[in-house]
């Protein structure tokens, strides 16, 4: 089997995956993977949880597509991560719950929207910055998204959900099932005395997951 026909498979089985275990619901949610100069991409209007390896969106890295049916309208998102962050593999964008109802309140934090109450979300996803509303699919998100992925790995999208990048697309979808969960956990004990963690450990988490 080809490296295209493996990234297919997976890309399909993860996503089947997300859905059947409730971080996607209908047609919402897309993802990404890059191989060479090309990306893969879910189709626009599809499930997550019905993708097909040989219906995938084919585009080059500037967006012109290049095979398959039309591409997710947030593509546009996807692009401006690849070229703000060479090395990212794969990148999965989620209105799942919990995230979404963090993307929702007023008083989240704009600099650090998901503060660290786990190591794993600092290993994973690193400090997250919240985006603005802007309308899904505009050009006006995936640049506020863009300016933030320079320096981000991950950006929660006001009124809307996430979208994180990853090495591979396993590690994109790892990510941002670790994003999920912190977000749970955060409301979950929202209103309770939380002990976050302290300035050194994230420092060392932070290095360890540069390292
Ligand atoms: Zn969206």
């Amino acid at each position: 089997m080809s490296k295209e026909a493996v990234l297919r498979a997976e890309m399909t089985e993860l996503c089947r995956s997300l859905f059947e275990r409730g971080y996607v619901h209908g047609t919402a949610g897309n993802v990404s993977a890059r191989l060479g100069d090309v990306i893969l991409m879910s189709p626009t209007r599809s499930s997550l949880g019905r993708l097909s390896p040989e219906a995938l969106s084919l585009v080059t890295t500037d967006g012109a597509h290049i095979g398959g049916p039309p591409a997710t309208k947030e593509a546009a998102l996807h692009l401006g991560i690849y070229r703000e962050r060479p090395e990212t593999g794969a990148v999965v964008h989620l209105h799942s719950t919990f995230s979404t109802a963090l993307s929702c309140l007023a008083d989240t934090d704009p600099e650090d929207a998901l503060p660290p109450i786990t190591p794993y979300l600092l290993m994973r996803v690193g400090r997250v910055p919240l985006v603005p509303y802007h309308q899904p699919g505009s050009d006006a998100l995936a640049e506020a998204v863009r300016q933030k992925a320079r320096d981000h790995r991950a950006v929660l999208m006001a009124n809307h959900g996430f979208v994180v990048a990853g090495r591979t697309f396993a590690d994109a979808v790892a990510n941002a099932e670790e994003f999920e969960e912190n977000a749970k956990l955060l409301l979950l004990t929202r209103g309770q005395k939380i002990n976050l963690l302290g300035a050194a450990h994230t420092a060392a988490l932070h290095a360890m997951k540069e390292g």
